[in-house]
């Protein structure tokens, strides 16, 4: 226990929460299939970033996560891995329902590096990611979300359109991200996180992410997170 304390302070680490799992020491920790090891090893990922360390066991063990962390510190794994973890455990993968692993992001460019990041862990299990953002044709996103997906990386303005187009359904859903939280709110699209956040079946496993954490952005994680733990590295602004 004094380990894990010490252990969070050399790494910056703060949690708050009930009943935090101990941080992890490599991704041999976690563990993975050998699929994903051979990938995280393929992507030159020789240890787990500290915000990495904290977070995967958390989010592994199926808890929803507030994490905190500046930019450059290997979120996109931290929430991606176990992510394709939770889809492969499940029993039946139907794929004509939609993805099971919903991620939302305020920037098309900010959606094309996450969804770049999830194929380079998906593919190799076998499991398809959509990309649905603005600047590419609706009607091809359309049809590729009709193809069936697992995993949508989608901005939160074109994902609503393709909902109401019926381009894809939430049934399946049961792992949502948002991710750079602030800087969706900062970009105005509360209303349609919020509208996403309520379509997806509220036994889900929630986690969000975000640079910095003003009063609006810790409402929605109060109301959209159940039991969350939070971790922070590094200092944080309001
Ligand atoms: P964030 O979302 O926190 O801004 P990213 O997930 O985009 O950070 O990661 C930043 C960079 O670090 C990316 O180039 C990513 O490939 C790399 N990276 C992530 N995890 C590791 C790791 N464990 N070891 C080495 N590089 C990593
Ligand atoms: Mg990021």
């Amino acid at each position: 226990e004094l380990d894990v304390v010490e252990y969070r302070k050399n790494l910056a680490i703060r949690v708050s929460g009930v009943d935090v799992p101990k941080p992890i020491k490599a991704f041999a920790d976690c563990g993975f299939s050998n699929v994903l090891m051979n990938a995280i090893a393929k992507q030159g990922y020789e240890k787990p970033t500290p915000i990495q360390c904290q977070a995967l066991p958390i989010v592994l063990s199926g808890r929803d996560v507030i994490g905190i962390a500046k930019t450059g510190s290997g979120k996109t794994a931290a929430f991606i891995l176990p992510m394709v973890v939770h889809i492969m455990d499940q029993p039946e993968l139907k794929k004509e329902e939609g993805p099971i692993g919903m991620i939302c992001a305020p920037t098309r460019e900010l959606a094309h590096q996450i969804y770049l990041e999830a194929k380079k862990f998906a593919k190799p299990h076998g499991l398809r990611v959509a990309a649905v953002y603005g600047g590419m044709s609706k009607h091809e996103q359309f049809k590729e979300l009709k193809a069936g997906s697992d995993i949508v990386v989608a901005t939160p303005g074109r994902l609503i359109d393709l909902l109401k187009m019926k381009a894809l359904t939430m049934l399946r859903a049961t792992f949502l991200v948002l991710d750079e939280a602030d800087r969706m709110f900062d970009l105005g699209f509360e209303p349609q996180i919020r509208a996403i956040v309520g379509q997806v079946r509220p036994d889900r496993q929630t986690l969000l992410f975000s640079a910095t954490m003003p009063r609006k952005v810790e409402r929605l994680a109060r109301e959209g997170l159940t039991d969350p733990i939070r971790v922070t590295v590094g200092e944080v602004g309001m």
